[in-house]
């Protein structure tokens, strides 16, 4: 183990939605991210597992959904990652102000750390953001109204409403190796390595967020980002000497993950970032058909017809 282990920034963030097509609309219709794998939950496969992300899916790109008919609504709140951040290239941001109003989606413009946002919601009421940044490659997908110099990069970070603020921060210092950056007003930003999905924001106040209730519309955990196994087993001893209780490793075929909940309420993953989205289909053609782990294989014609169609689709006002 070494002190100097410092994970990149955010692998992936998974929410609870309602509805599986209106959620492709807006992440591929609208923010024209690639569908990269269409799943099912594996303890649920009567749900869909839908991940969205840049060309391949690279790691600090991939938002995943379940899509919940019927489900509990949830309240974005103190517990929970409370704005995921998207980044985009700069000179873009004017593009996205002018998408958001053609399409009718409200957003208010907030500045952080000197930093411009669009913030807004998704329909279920995720709450997104939108900042433009120089570093990150751009995405090398276009879809719909989104050509590629405006297209989304992937995330430029997140905003945690922490319980408890600074037993969050300690844990972004001494388990992932998150390296303090400064405080602006309400906020208190921690950097990782990569150059995306690296500028982690604490609100520093848990009550200006109340409470968060899970559900839809809600975030459900947040992944951060481990180089290999090797890296991904010293992670889970930092958890274990700083308090945590991490999981075994599991595997989730795109990457090995463990869980632990934070002091502070939320729900943490390490993810390791091999092998990645394309090594069970290939990167043409990856998203478009149902993926099912071996063990649901044998049901896959009663697993389809329990669930409902869906098709990424460019919207109406993109057509014209
Ligand atoms: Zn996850």
């Amino acid at each position: 183990m070494t002190t100097e282990q410092r994970t990149a920034g955010i692998h992936h963030v998974t929410a609870f939605v309602q509805d599986a097509q209106r959620t492709v609309d807006f992440y591929s219709g609208f923010l024209g991210l690639r569908m990269v794998k269409k799943t099912i939950n594996f303890d649920a496969p009567e749900v869909y597992h839908l991940y969205f992300g840049n060309e391949g899916g690279s790691p600090g790109t991939i938002i995943t959904f379940f899509p919940w008919k019927g489900s509990r609504h949830g309240r974005v709140g103190s517990g929970q990652v409370g704005i995921t951040a998207y980044v985009v290239p700069t000179g873009a941001f004017e593009f996205w102000r002018e998408r958001l109003n053609k399409f009718g989606v409200a957003y208010t413009e907030v500045t952080r750390f000197g930093e411009q946002y669009l913030q807004f919601e998704d329909p279920d009421g995720l709450r997104v953001e939108i900042v433009a940044r120089e570093e990150g490659p751009l995405s090398k997908w276009t879809f719909g109204g989104v050509p590629a110099d405006k297209a989304i990069k992937g995330f430029g970070g997140a905003v945690l409403f922490s319980g408890a603020p600074s037993k969050t921060g300690n844990v972004l210092e001494q388990v992932l190796g998150f390296e303090l950056e400064r405080e602006d007003g309400e906020y208190r930003r921690y950097r990782g390595t990569g150059d995306l999905g690296n500028k982690i924001d604490i609100l520093l106040d848990p009550a200006s967020a109340g409470n968060g209730v899970g559900g839809s519309g809600t975030v459900h955990h947040i992944a951060w980002r481990a180089k290999d196994d090797v890296d991904h087993v010293a992670y889970r001893s930092r958890a274990l000497n700083n308090g945590m209780q991490p999981t075994p490793v599991i595997d989730r075929n795109y990457f090995n993950a463990i869980y632990f909940r934070e002091p502070g309420g939320i729900l943490f993953e390490i993810a390791t970032d091999p092998p990645g989205f394309a090594h069970d289909e290939s990167f043409e053609t990856m998203g478009e058909k149902l993926m099912l782990p071996s063990w649901f294989e044998p049901h896959r014609e009663a697993i389809t017809a329990g669930l409902p169609p869906i098709e990424v689709r460019v919207l109406e006002a993109d057509q014209s």
